[in-house]
């Protein structure tokens, strides 16, 4: 059984739209490899305030075209009710019903909400089930670590809470190694009587200066031991892939020992690493 209660784990991969032409000549052999796994979905990141907007459109609709089961995010802040409606519309009409529903973060300048309607991930969710029933499914982000703006844990948590009385069906957390973090944000939430899904984001190490940079602007922690190894590996890539493989095999061997419902991989669209872990974990290869 998994802390939702399910006994099917749910995987999925999150891509980012490719800027370039050959970055999406790419990314489709990099799907086509993630796709031989069976995933349940694929998602695929968007710009707050539009700034991915068609690129995000044209990876989607490329998805679906494989038939593949595919989960947009969308992210409110600068959008007003009428394009997040407009946007909406357009995937359900893809036969898309599945979103990944979010605040997302401005670009510096555009101020706190940008001038749209919406100021929190809560009240994009609760628009979206006025709007459109139950004929989404809503994931919303968690954060086992506390999102950096929040002012208190517990004000982050009343803040999660909020979301998933909006209507989020289930949760994908931020990334973050040490899985405590991650049990406690369960356990929390049960405290809460919040009975959905959390499933944990995993990020595989591939790059640790991209890492720590990632890792400082959204707040996941690199515990000491991690960083001060993966520093000790100066340019040796090689040395970086093989100790992060080690450690986030053991992140997700512990994650679904302990009951998670699933892991949503941050493939930075890239294939092999998500592979390597899969193959790892033995976890289930389609016939
Ligand atoms: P919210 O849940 O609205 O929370 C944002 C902050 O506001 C938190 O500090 C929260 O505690 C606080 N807060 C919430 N409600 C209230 C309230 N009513 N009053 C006061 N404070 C409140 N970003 C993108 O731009 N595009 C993406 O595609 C994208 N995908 C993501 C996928 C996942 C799985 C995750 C974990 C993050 C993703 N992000 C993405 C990053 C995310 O947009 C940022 O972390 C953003 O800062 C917060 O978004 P949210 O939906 O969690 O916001």
């Amino acid at each position: 059984m998994t802390a939702s209660g399910s006994t099917h784990p749910v995987f999925s991969f999150e891509l980012f739209p490719p800027k370039t032409a050959e970055g999406m000549d790419k990314l489709k052999d990099e799907v086509a490899r993630l796709q031989t796994l069976g995933p349940r979905y694929f998602s695929c990141t968007y710009g707050a305030g539009g700034s991915t907007r068609e690129r995000t459109f044209e990876t989607v609709t490329w998805l679906r075209q494989q038939g593949i089961e595919t989960a947009p995010h969308l992210a409110c802040i600068g959008s007003d009710a009428a394009e997040i409606r407009g946007i909406v519309t357009h995937y359900l009409e893809q036969g898309i019903t599945r979103l990944v529903a979010l605040r997302g973060d401005l670009p510096s300048g555009m101020g706190h909400t940008g001038n749209g309607t919406f100021r929190y991930a809560n009240e994009l969710v609760a628009f979206l089930r006025k709007e459109f029933g139950d004929h989404l499914h809503l994931e919303v982000a968690a954060y086992p670590e506390f999102h950096p703006q929040a002012p208190s844990a517990a004000a982050d948590l009343a803040n999660f809470k909020r979301k998933v009385e909006a209507g989020a069906d289930a949760a994908i957390t931020q990334y973050f190694y040490n899985p405590d973090g991650y049990f406690a944000l369960v356990e929390e939430c049960e405290r809460l009587g919040l009975d959905l899904p959390i499933v944990p984001g995993i990020m595989p190490i591939t790059n640790y200066t991209q890492l720590a940079r990632f890792s400082d602007a959204c707040g996941a922690e690199i515990p000491r031991w991690i960083r001060r190894r993966l520093e000790g590996f100066g340019d040796d890539r090689a040395a970086i892939r093989a100790f992060g493989h080690e450690v986030v095999l053991d992140l997700c061997d512990r994650l679904l020992a302990g009951g998670a419902p699933g892991l949503h991989f941050y493939t930075m669209n890239q294939a092999t690493p998500t592979m390597r872990l899969w193959q790892d974990l033995r976890l289930p290869v389609p016939a």
